[in-house]
Order: structure tokens, then C-alpha cells, then sequence
């Protein structure tokens, strides 16, 4: 084989972020490439989450100003925005990013009341569709434009693109700044969904309109920790989401029976934060704080182009077919493969204890989070990925039936 195991062990120990695994709880034994689902446990979050109960015992109602409950999307957004090449003031944490992708997509519609058209790509997540179809619906006389090329769908009807800069199901990226100018070119307005970014590459929203994220993925804030919303400072103060909870209102503890919009990012909260989803992320963010996304990047480059590389030369009597852009510079930290029988044989691979996912109809996803996966892993799973193929071990009966979440 061209490249050894032996050599892998070696990339390893001059990795400059190797120190970050120990960061982690990670399962024994197992290679955990579904971190681009659900990212590992920082250490730290149990603690922290404990933390929070504590004062929630200890100081009851005061823990909203005592423990700075109340400023948490405010607070939490400020760390997260250097993860995505934003400033303090711009971003908000808070609420899923089904809800975030409505805030900024509403008023991106309200900045451009002229223009009824919201570009969107079949490729898209399935929810950013599905909640852009029902806004469509609730506010009427949109029409929802689903683009080939952008080129033959950007027009001047054009009020907003939301488009995600990695694809969930092929690891594949858009050239975000490029996009970005045509389509502000053509008057619109850009969102971009950052959920396989944000913690994966050097994201830059300075350009966009718009960004919304999730914070569970590679950024390892936790099962259903808060998403985020990006508001470029051009459009703060004017823009107007929808969604007018009391705590986008100018004085929330003014109690006024009307809405007032609040200045700032604070117009894009919605209501009460959920304080204990909150601990983990911040723990999460406390490792973030110490990271070099430069080095991020070069390492999740370095570890899909391996596996790329290995499984290829493994598995390639067997039926794989690389999904992914060869071009690291069009792939996000995700591999993705097609294979006939893609469920039985991740279920296989599981049991072998390679853990990627499934994406119907027929793609096996392998996420590479470069905090915590090694190189010598990357080489780990490709062997074993190979076995489950050529040993025809996904044949299993038990492989055959599908879980609920796949
Ligand atoms: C993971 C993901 C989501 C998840 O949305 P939730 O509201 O957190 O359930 C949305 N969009 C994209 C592109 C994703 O990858």
C-alpha cells in the first residue's frame, strides 16, 4: 500500500492539535467518524452542566442575573463568532437552526419587499426547505425557486439564496465568496447554512447577508445545543425577523402589550434561552478558544484526502464509488461513498466499530472532526471498511433492517 499504517502513526505524532483529543471522552476502542452528526463530549461538560444545576438549586430566580443567565445568546454568540469570521454584536445563539434559517430568511424578505422569489437547491437539508416552503405559505405571493445553475435562476424577482456552503449528504462545498458576490450582484441577498462549517473550515461570513448554524456538529456543543444566526452589521438595525418574542423586544422587562424591535443582534432572540443546553457548548467553546482553524483546516484536508486515498485503494473491486469532490478545496471535513448496499454495510462497519452514517438512498458518510480523529484511525477504518466489503460481512440478516435514526 502506498501509504502504511506505520506512516499514519507518524503524521500523528507531529499533529499540532494531537494534544485536543485528550479533550474528549471518546469510546474505547471504537473510531468515531460521525462527528459531523454529533460531535465527542468535551470532558469539561459534564462539570459545566453541573455547574448550572447547582446554581439553578443555589439561587433559584436570581440565576438570571446573578449566574448571567439572561445574557447568554449574547454572551455565548460573542465566542462563537471568531469559528465563523464574525465580530462581537453580530451573532446570536439560540433556538434550532429550523428556527434560525425563518429568522434570517424573513428579514432577509423584508429587506427586499420588492422581489418574491427565494432561491433554494434540492440538495438543500431537507428542513431548510421544508421551513422556507412554510413561510412561503404563511406569508403568501413568494415563490420558492429551486436552482440548476444560479445562473439561470438568479434574476432581478430575487429577494434572498439560501444555500448550505457543505453539502450533508456529499461532503461537497461551494466557493462561498464567489457565489456570494453574484448573487448580491444581481440585488439579492445571501444566507448561508454553516451546519458542516462551523468547526470544520475557516468560514468567512463578512461578505454574506446572512448565516445561520448549528453548534452540535463539529463544534461539539452537545446533543441539541442552541444554533446560531449571523447578521452582517450593514443589515443590523434595519432588518426584521419575524419571529417578535418578548426578547427581541427593545425592553423585554418593560412588559409593553406592543413589540418594539430592539436594536442590534438582540431583535434576532425569540425567548427564553435554554440555559442548560448552554454548558456543554460553552465548554466546547472554552477548547475552541485555544484552537488555530489554519491548523484545522490543513488537518481535515489532510485526513479526508488519506481516507479518500486508502479506502480507494482497499475497496476498489467492491463496488465504492467516491461521492465527494476530489478537490479538497470543494470538500468540506466529510467523505462520502455510494455503495448499493450503503446501510447493511455502515450497520457491518458499526459492529467492527467504525462509526460513520447512513444517507439514503445509497451514501456512507464518514465525518472527520480534526480535534480528536487521528490519522492512524483514518487508516483504521479504511481496513476495516475493506473487510466489511470483501468478506461480504454487510450480507449479515441483521444488517438488513433499518433503525430509526440512520
Ligand atoms: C444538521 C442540519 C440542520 C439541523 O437543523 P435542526 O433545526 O438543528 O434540527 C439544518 N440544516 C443543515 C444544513 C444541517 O446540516
Amino acid at each position: 500500500m502506498t501509504i502504511s499504517r506505520a506512516d499514519c502513526v507518524a503524521l500523528d505524532a507531529d499533529d499540532p492539535l494531537k494534544h485536543l483529543r485528550d479533550e474528549f471522552v471518546l469510546p474505547e476502542g471504537k473510531i468515531y467518524l460521525a462527528g459531523n452528526s454529533l460531535g465527542a463530549m468535551p470532558k469539561a461538560a459534564a462539570a459545566a452542566t453541573a455547574r448550572v444545576v447547582e446554581e439553578w438549586s443555589g439561587q433559584l430566580v436570581g440565576g438570571w442575573n446573578a449566574s448571567g443567565w439572561y445574557g447568554l445568546p449574547l454572551t455565548t454568540g460573542d465566542r462563537l463568532a471568531p469559528l465563523i469570521g464574525a465580530g462581537p454584536g453580530q451573532v446570536a445563539v439560540g433556538d434550532s437552526t429550523s428556527i434560525a434559517v425563518v429568522k434570517a430568511v424573513s428579514a432577509a424578505l423584508g429587506l427586499r419587499p420588492e422581489r418574491r422569489v427565494i432561491i433554494s437547491d434540492l440538495a438543500n437539508f431537507p428542513t431548510d426547505r421544508y421551513m422556507v416552503q412554510g413561510l412561503a405559505k404563511a406569508l403568501g405571493g413568494y415563490e420558492i425557486r429551486d436552482i440548476g445553475t444560479l445562473d439561470d435562476a438568479l434574476a432581478d424577482d430575487v429577494a434572498c439564496v439560501l444555500l448550505s456552503e457543505v453539502d450533508y449528504r456529499t461532503g461537497d462545498r461551494y466557493d462561498t465568496a464567489e457565489v456570494t458576490a453574484r448573487v448580491q450582484a444581481a440585488g439579492a441577498l445571501m444566507i448561508w447554512d454553516l451546519c458542516h462549517s462551523a468547526g470544520a473550515l475557516q468560514v468567512d461570513v463578512s461578505q454574506a447577508d446572512f448565516a445561520v448554524g448549528c453548534t452540535y456538529k463539529y463544534l461539539n456543543g452537545g446533543p441539541g445545543s442552541p444554533a446560531f444566526v449571523y447578521v452582517n452589521p450593514r443589515h443590523l438595525g434595519q432588518a426584521e425577523q419575524l419571529l417578535t418574542g418578548w426578547y427581541s423586544h427593545a425592553e423585554p422587562f418593560a412588559f409593553e402589550p406592543d413589540h418594539r424591535p430592539a436594536e442590534g443582534i438582540r431583535r434576532f432572540l425569540v425567548s427564553t434561552p435554554h440555559v442548560l443546553s448552554y454548558a456543554p457548548l460553552n465548554a466546547a467553546l472554552d477548547i475552541w478558544e485555544r484552537v488555530d482553524l489554519a491548523q484545522v483546516r490543513a488537518k481535515s484536508v489532510a485526513l479526508t484526502s488519506l481516507f479518500i486515498e486508502v479506502a480507494e485503494e482497499l475497496c476498489a473491486p467492491y463496488g465504492l464509488t467516491l461521492v465527494s469532490s476530489r478537490d479538497p478545496e470543494r470538500r468540506g471535513s466529510q467523505v462520502s461513498f455510494s455503495h448499493p448496499d450503503g446501510y447493511p454495510v455502515i450497520r457491518a462497519l458499526a459492529d467492527r466499530g467504525v462509526h460513520g452514517d447512513f444517507r439514503a438512498p445509497d451514501i456512507l458518510r464518514f465525518g472527520f472532526a480534526p480535534l480528536y480523529i487521528r490519522f492512524a484511525d483514518v487508516h483504521d477504518a479504511a481496513v476495516s471498511l475493506a473487510e466489511v466489503l470483501g468478506e461480504e460481512l454487510w450480507r449479515d440478516e441483521r444488517y438488513q433492517r433499518r433503525l430509526a435514526v440512520t
